[in-house]
C-alpha cells in the first residue's frame, strides 16, 4: 500500500518562512488570534486523521468501489468510509472555515486549503463528500434567505448534511446555458423541480442523514440560455422552515457512473420528479450565485491535483532510493551492492524532480491563492480586498489547469519510476494516475479555464489580475537584481514576465480583428502564464531560505528543485510562445 506522510515540514516552510501567511492573517480584522500554536496544533492533529484514519482506505475504496441498490435507489460506499466520515466530523473539521454563527470554527481559507491538501493527498474519492458542502455554504451565505441560512447552514457546517452542486445535463456540461431542468412556483412561494442531472458526485451516499442538492434550473418565464437559470435548494428529505426533516423529497439517484478513476466517490445520474425546491438569490440569477461557488470549488479542484502530486512523489522517491537496476554510466555509485540505486540516473531524477517541483512549487501558489481569498474577504481597506480579489481572479483558472495537468504529468511519472511494478494494482501507483485524470474535467475543462483566464480575466476584465501580478514579479525581480546568488533565476524571470506583457498585447490586437484568436491561443496562454507564475513562487522560496526553519539538507533540495525548474521546466513556455504567435493560422479549420 502506498505512504502517506503529510508533508509539515514544506508546509510550514512555505506558509511561514515564505509567504509570512501567519503574520498576514494576523494582522488581518478578526485574526488577532491566529498564530503558529493554533496553526501548527491544526496541521498536527490533521496530519494524524489523514495518516492513520482516511490514506490506509484509499486503495481499498478504489478496489471496492460504491454499490448502488436500485430498489431503493441508495448508494453504499466503500467500507470504512462511514466510520471515518464520523469521525471527520467529531472532530469537528467540517466546519474549520465556515463562520462561527453557524458552529464553524471561522479559521481562515488559507489554514483550510492546508488541511485539504492532506485529504486530498490521503483519500481523493472520500474526500468528494464533504468538498461540495463548502459551496453549498458559501452560496447560502452570500445569496439565500434568512431563514435558509437558519435551517440549512448548521447542519452543512457540523457536517450532519452534505452538499451537492447539480449543474451537468446530458445535453450542458461546459455550456450551461442550454440545461433544461424546470421549476415551477407553488402557491406556498416554494417550486417544483423537474429535470435529469448527470455526473452528480456525492449526489446520494451513506454517509449523512440528508444531502442538500444546490440545483440550477429555469423558471417558466426564463430567457433562453444562461441568463435564464435560478438557483435552487433542494433536500434529499423535506425540511420545513423550523428546520424540522419530514419525508423524502421527490430526488432520487437513478444509477451511478462506472468510472475510470475516482472509484469510492458516487458519481450519481440524479431525477428531480417534481421535488420541493427553493429559489436562492434572485430569478434568473444563478450564474451569479453560482460563480459565487465557483472560486472556491475550482481552487478546491487544484488542490486536489496537487494532493495527488504529493503522494505520488513520496512513495516514487521512497522507490526509487531502494530500487537497484543497472550502473550509473559514470561508475558504480554502490558498489557494495548488485547494482546502483535508480536514483543515481539522471533520466529517473527528472522525473523526481519534476514531481517535487510541482509539488512543492503549487503547495506555495495555492496557499499564496488562498491568502487572496483570506484578504478579499477580510481586509478593512477596500483597495487591499479589490487587489486581492483581482490577483485570486486571474490566479484560480492557472492553480486549477496548470495543476491538475501536472497532476496527470506527475502520477504518470511516479508510475514510471516503478517500471513494469507502478502498472500493478498493488503498489497503488496506477490508482494515482487513474484518479488524477478527472480533475482535469470536473468544475471546467482545462480548455475552459483557459478560455476564462485569457478571454474572460485578461481580455474582459482589461488584466487587472495580471497587472498585479507582473508588478509584483518587477518588484521582486528589482529587489534581487544586485543579489548574486538569484541572478539564475532573477535573470530569465524578468524576461519571462516582460514577454508576458508583450504577447498578452499582441494577443489583444488579434482578437480585436478575430475573436477566434482567443481560442486558438488561450490553452497555451495559461501553460505559459501558469509556468511564469510558478519561477516567481520557486525564485521566492529561495530567496526565504537563509531565514527558514529547514535544515540544511532540505534547504539544498530546494535550491537543487529551483534550478532544475528554471532549466528543465519554465523553458517549456518557448514551445506555448510559439504555438500563441502561430495564431488561428496554425489550426485550420476541419470539416
Ligand atoms: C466524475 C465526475 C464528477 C462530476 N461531478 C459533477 C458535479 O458534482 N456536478 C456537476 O454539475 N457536474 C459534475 N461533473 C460534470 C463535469 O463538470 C462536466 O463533465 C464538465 O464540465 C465537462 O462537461 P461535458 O462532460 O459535457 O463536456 P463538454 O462540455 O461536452 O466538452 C467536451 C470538450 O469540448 C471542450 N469545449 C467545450 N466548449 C468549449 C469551448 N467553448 N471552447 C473550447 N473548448 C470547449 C471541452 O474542453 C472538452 O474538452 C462531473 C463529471 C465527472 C466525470
Amino acid at each position: 500500500m502506498p505512504r502517506y506522510t503529510a508533508p509539515l515540514d514544506d508546509m510550514r516552510f512555505a506558509f511561514y518562512d515564505m509567504l509570512g501567511g501567519d503574520t498576514l492573517l494576523a494582522g488581518l480584522p478578526g485574526g488577532e488570534a491566529i498564530g503558529r500554536e493554533l496553526i501548527d496544533a491544526v496541521i498536527n492533529e490533521a496530519a494524524r486523521f489523514n495518516e492513520q484514519v482516511l490514506a490506509p482506505l484509499n486503495q481499498r475504496g478504489d478496489q471496492e468501489g460504491c454499490r448502488f441498490d436500485k430498489d431503493t435507489a441508495s448508494v453504499h460506499t466503500p467500507d470504512g468510509f462511514r466510520q471515518a466520515y464520523a469521525q471527520y466530523v467529531e472532530g469537528g473539521w467540517a466546519g474549520l472555515t465556515a463562520p462561527e454563527a453557524y458552529g464553524g470554527q471561522g479559521l481562515p481559507h488559507a489554514i483550510g486549503v492546508l488541511v485539504k491538501e492532506m485529504i486530498d493527498s490521503a483519500n481523493l474519492a472520500w474526500g468528494t463528500y464533504p468538498l461540495l458542502s463548502q459551496g453549498a455554504v458559501d452560496a447560502l451565505l452570500a445569496h439565500g434567505e434568512d431563514w435558509q441560512r437558519d435551517v440549512f447552514l448548521k447542519p452543512l457546517v457540523e457536517g450532519r448534511w452534505t452538499g451537492t452542486m447539480c449543474l451537468t445535463e446530458p445535453q450542458a456540461g461546459s455550456d450551461l446555458g442550454l440545461l433544461k431542468t424546470r421549476a415551477e412556483p407553488q402557491e406556498d412561494g416554494s417550486y417544483r423541480i423537474a429535470g435529469t442531472k448527470i455526473f452528480i458526485t456525492a449526489g446520494e451516499h451513506d454517509l449523512t442523514d440528508n444531502i442538500v442538492h444546490l440545483v440550477l434550473a429555469r423558471l417558466p418565464d426564463a430567457p433562453a440560455g444562461s441568463r435564464g437559470i435560478s438557483m435552487f435548494i433542494v433536500p434529499k428529505f423535506r425540511v420545513d422552515r423550523a428546520g424540522a426533516m419530514g419525508q423524502r423529497n421527490a430526488v432520487s439517484a437513478g444509477a451511478i457512473e462506472h468510472k475510470m478513476g475516482l472509484k469510492g466517490s458516487a458519481t450519481c445520474v440524479m431525477n428531480f420528479d417534481g421535488a420541493e425546491g427553493f429559489l436562492i438569490g434572485k430569478p434568473h440569477k444563478g450564474l451569479t450565485a453560482m460563480f459565487t461557488m465557483m472560486n472556491a470549488a475550482r481552487l478546491a479542484v487544484g488542490i486536489q491535483g496537487l494532493g495527488l502530486i504529493e503522494r505520488a512523489f513520496q512513495n516514487s522517491l521512497d522507490y526509487c532510493r531502494e530500487r537497484l537496476q543497472m550502473r550509473a554510466l559514470s561508475g558504480a555509485v554502490a558498489p557494495d551492492r548488485p547494482a546502483d540505486p535508480i536514483i543515481v540516473h539522471p533520466d529517473v531524477r527528472r522525473m523526481l524532480l519534476t514531481q517535487r517541483a510541482f509539488a512543492e512549487g503549487g503547495r506555495a501558489l495555492v496557499l499564496h491563492t488562498a491568502l487572496q481569498a483570506d484578504i478579499e474577504e477580510r481586509a478593512s481597506d477596500e483597495s487591499q480586498r479589490q487587489r486581492a480579489s483581482e490577483v485570486l481572479g486571474f490566479l484560480i483558472p492557472i492553480c486549477k489547469a496548470l495543476l491538475t495537468e501536472a497532476a496527470v504529468e506527475c502520477t504518470y511519472h511516479a508510475l514510471q519510476t516503478y517500471g513494469g511494478h507502478g502498472y500493478i494494482a498493488e503498489h497503488g501507483m496506477e490508482q494515482f494516475a487513474r484518479d488524477a485524470r478527472i480533475t482535469t474535467l470536473y468544475e471546467g475543462t482545462t480548455g475552459i479555464q483557459a478560455l476564462d483566464l485569457l478571454g474572460r480575466k485578461v481580455m474582459q476584465l482589461n488584466g487587472a489580475g495580471l497587472r498585479h501580478v507582473l508588478d509584483d514579479i518587477a518588484g521582486f525581480c528589482q529587489r534581487y537584481a544586485t543579489d548574486e546568488a538569484m541572478g539564475a533565476l532573477v535573470g530569465p524571470l524578468a524576461v519571462h514576465a516582460k514577454t508576458w506583457g508583450e504577447i498578452t498585447q499582441e494577443l489583444g490586437r488579434r482578437a480585436a480583428k478575430n475573436p477566434d484568436e482567443i481560442g486558438a491561443a488561450a490553452t497555451d496562454y495559461l501553460f505559459y502564464s501558469g509556468y511564469i507564475v510558478l519561477a516567481w513562487i520557486w525564485a521566492r522560496s529561495v530567496t526565504a531560505l537563509p531565514d527558514s526553519s529547514l535544515g540544511e539538507s532540505a534547504r539544498q533540495a530546494k535550491r537543487d528543485t529551483a534550478h532544475f525548474y528554471f532549466q528543465r521546466i519554465l523553458p517549456r513556455t518557448h514551445t506555448h510562445l510559439a504555438a500563441m504567435r502561430s495564431g488561428l493560422d496554425g489550426i485550420p479549420a476541419m470539416s
